[in-house]
């Protein structure tokens, strides 16, 4: 099947995106003058990756890992993984949703755990909550493949109930490990949750959203869990979380 029509369904879903969040006055920037050497440089999100790595990275810091580096990384996490036991969180899950996306993301996004259709399809982020996740990564430039999606717990909690500490505490390392293997750029905690672990910090989500944060070395941008903002779909929210996405993707290519 041809998917000619793809990028003028990105195309739409942006505009849409952005007319939502009250952005009425939309200009397209002149692109670069292309310098002399560019041909070579990779594109897409394995560049961006790239550039902000030069940009903000310390020198002593490692270098970041390659994508091949990564896929294996992630094989080995996912073969320790296993059918995982180690939590109460098995007796009713119907697949471990390990996390999907580019192994050598710039960006990151982190939820807290899997719903009832992502424990039924064993891949986070699928249902109404992440279908508005892909307008909003569309909204800022990329596709859900250029990005890495994970939750802090891989299995999922009765009744949509937040991950408890005894959950979280035996699943987290796997998220560590997985971010380890990524070196993402910058990662994105979507709603309290991912926002507390990964900060260990018990402020509200609506005073840390919109500045920045560090987790193990990576910029960490906190912002609204998308289920949260279906359900306060309000102008303010959708502006709110547009901004955090969109300094996310300036960090992440270096430009901020
Ligand atoms: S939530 Fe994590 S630790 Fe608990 S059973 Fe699932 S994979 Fe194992």
């Amino acid at each position: 099947m041809s998917d000619a029509g793809a990028p003028w369904a990105d195309l739409r879903e942006w505009v849409a995106y952005l007319s939502e969040c009250g952005v009425r006055d939309l200009r397209l920037a002149r692109p670069p003058a292309v310098a002399a050497g560019a041909a070579s440089r990779p594109a897409g999100p394995a560049a961006s990756k790239q550039r902000a790595s030069e940009a903000t990275r310390p020198a002593t810091d490692k270098a970041p890992a390659s994508a091949g580096d990564a896929v294996k990384r992630l094989a080995l996490i996912r073969d320790e993984i296993g059918e995982c036991t180690r939590c109460k969180l098995h007796e009713q899950r119907n697949n471990i949703v390990f996390g999907v996306g580019h192994p050598d993301a710039g960006l990151m996004f982190v939820g807290e755990g899997p719903g009832a259709e992502e424990d039924a399809r064993g891949e986070p982020f699928v249902g109404r909550a992440g279908k508005k996740l892909d307008e909003m990564i569309v909204a800022i430039g990329l596709r859900r493949e250029d990005v890495y999606i994970a939750n802090i717990v891989k299995c999922r909690p009765p009744g949509n109930r937040d991950p408890q500490p005894d959950e979280i505490g035996t699943c987290s390392p796997f998220l560590n490990a997985q971010i380890e293997a990524i070196r993402p750029s910058v990662i994105v905690t979507l709603g309290a949750p991912a926002t507390r672990l990964l900060l260990q910090t018990r402020i509200g989500i609506t005073k840390l959203r919109g500045t920045w944060h560090e987790f193990n070395g990576v910029p960490v941008m906190p912002t609204f869990h998308p289920a949260y903002l279906l359900r306060r779909y309000t102008v303010e929210n959708r502006r709110a979380v547009w901004e955090d996405l969109q300094a996310a993707r300036s960090r992440m290519d270096g430009t901020a």
